[in-house]
């Protein structure tokens, strides 16, 4: 019964890989305005959420919204008022969600607004906190689902809604959020109230506001857009040399990929929990990033690439999280390929693959779609990011370059402000390059293991010819894996290049090289995810 597991895997990727989230497939949230007053010495919010719903299945009489109830510890969100098209409802807020029952059934197609007022100190998602310079900093962190400690929402990826974020503030705040500022006004009290405005649809999970003692950079027009970068006042004169590249990042990923989705781009200091947080428009940065002695170039790049994978062309699914980290991760390294060459990508590579490596021997049965993964964060790992980005390098060899770009760019238009599983994606790639892709993405991302390559070389008949010996060491075979080598010969200054098939039996293959073989590369061009050494030298 040896076809049984791979039947079993068959079945289980395509019936049972839905994430947890219990989607609501009548529910189409349009809109959302949340008027929020913040208090910051109280660690507190004020909320009035107005959403406009439309019923998108045949029916709809009740649903859940998600919204962190109270917790023992005092945090969490109470409701005062809930209305349904301006008629008051009942309010059942329990096990962090809002029933929302309906006076009638409504039909497919038809609208209806909410309005939900609310108050609390949320227990995480905003995050009000102390920062290091002693001041008092209020940041939204909603990856992956922590919005609904803050916003009532349909927290899930894959109800986009475009928003606008009313937030009252003591008037020392600088406020950012998503979307673009139309107004502001000074209220009585030392308070200012912000007015901003997105009207393209985003995920929740990068739906944010930022608030702070900020100065703001305005770095000028890329992509069509304004760009700034927003910096602790104290850190700023330092800080601001870390985000130099931020215009000349946003124009390359915007050439190379397709129209920016947004009306602007910052780039903000916060308190995120992650290095950077890709929120849609405004990315956060982790405080210390102006600290740091290594460039940000790679960083900014990732994030700012998330605008179009992740943000805009976001994941259905939370397990096809790849389409965000594997496509960000994969488009940083196009950007160090082209601005900075193609020794540092192959540097890059390299790095990812030992973090795919170490990875994969951690956690031998994860897989880049790993439909077992409950808890969220998990997903945050090497196989999402590194590995899922060279599947697309190893994808790039296999269709070419051109085929490879026309396919990513098409990707993104066609599901821009939508949602994607990977098979969208691989339907693309097969269109485009006229070739079955099926057994190739199940290879990389449904397969846990890696192909582990043994080899050795050897010289024979003096230093006539050369003998490699390359074979798969993994329990179950890859099928049709090859590998370039690169053959290095004293008083020769260009390798021999050779490309070698490699399955799970061990065999010589012969070449004739007519010289003093000194070292032995394998996969020069770095085009293979494999475990195994790339270099052996010459036995001194
Ligand atoms: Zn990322």
């Amino acid at each position: 019964m040896r076809v049984l597991p791979f039947l079993i895997l068959l079945i289980s990727n395509s019936l049972l890989g839905a994430d947890p989230y219990p989607i609501d497939p009548n529910v189409d949230i349009q809109h959302y305005t949340f008027d929020i007053e913040l208090f910051p010495d109280q660690s507190r919010i004020d909320v009035v959420a107005k959403i406009d719903v439309a019923v998108a299945g045949p029916t709809l009489k009740s649903f859940y919204l998600d919204l962190d109830d109270e917790n023992t510890d005092g945090t969490g969100m109470q409701i005062s008022d809930l209305s349904y098209n301006g008629q008051a409802l009942t309010v059942v807020h329990d096990d962090d969600r809002i029933l929302i029952d309906l006076p009638e059934t409504l039909k497919q197609g038809e609208e209806f607004a909410l309005q939900i007022s609310y108050s609390g100190t949320p227990k995480d998602g905003l995050i009000i906190r102390t920062n290091d310079k002693k001041r008092t900093t209020i940041f939204g962190d909603n990856w992956p689902n922590r919005a609904h400690l803050w916003l009532s929402t349909i927290d899930h990826p894959s109800d986009k809604a475009t928003v606008d974020f009313h937030v009252t503030a003591p008037k020392k705040y600088q406020v950012i959020a998503t979307g673009l500022l139309k107004k502001q006004e000074s209220l009585s009290g030392k308070m200012v109230k912000h007015f901003w405005s997105n009207d393209v649809p985003i995920p929740t999970k990068v739906m944010v506001i930022g608030a702070a003692e900020f100065e703001v950079f305005e770095q000028g027009q890329a992509a069509g857009v304004p760009v700034s970068t927003w910096l602790y006042k104290s850190d700023a004169k330092k800080g601001i040399k870390k985000f130099a590249e931020t215009v000349n990042i946003l124009n390359f990923l915007n050439d190379w990929i397709g129209e920016y989705p947004y009306a602007k781009l910052a780039h903000v200091q916060s308190t995120t929990r992650y290095g950077g947080m890709e929120n849609a428009g405004n990315i956060f940065y982790y405080e210390n990033v102006v600290n740091s002695a290594v460039p940000r170039d790679r960083l900014i790049a990732h994030e700012t690439a998330h605008q179009w994978f992740g943000n805009s062309a976001s994941e259905k699914d939370w397990h096809h999280v790849w389409l965000s980290e594997g496509f960000a991760t994969y488009m940083t390294m196009i950007y160090v390929e082209q601005m900075k060459g193609i020794d540092e990508m192959r540097e890059d590579l390299e790095k990812a693959r030992v973090r795919v490596v170490d990875f994969n021997r951690k956690k031998p049965k994860s897989s880049v779609i790993d439909t077992t993964v409950v808890e969220l964060n998990e997903l945050l790992n090497a196989n999402s990011y590194q590995k899922g980005a060279w599947f697309l390098h190893m994808l790039r060899h296999k269709v070419g370059d051109e085929v490879f770009q026309a396919s990513v760019r098409e990707y993104y238009i066609a599901y821009r402000d939508d949602n994607a599983l990977t098979d969208d994606f691989r339907a693309i790639v097969e269109k485009n390059s006229g070739q079955e892709l099926g057994s190739f993405f199940t290879t990389w991302l449904y397969r846990p293991d890696l192909p582990k390559l043994d080899w050795s070389w050897r010289q024979t008949g003096g230093d006539q010819r050369i003998g490699i010996r390359i074979k798969q060491a993994q329990m179950r075979a890859f099928d049709k894996l090859s590998v370039e080598v690169a053959i290095h010969i004293t008083n020769r200054a260009e390798p021999i290049l050779k490309t070698i098939p490699v399955n799970s039996l061990s065999k010589e293959y012969s070449y004739l090289v007519n010289g003093q073989v000194t070292k032995v590369e394998l996969d020069p061009d770095r085009k293979l995810l494999f475990e195994g050494d790339y270099t052996k030298d010459a036995r001194k």
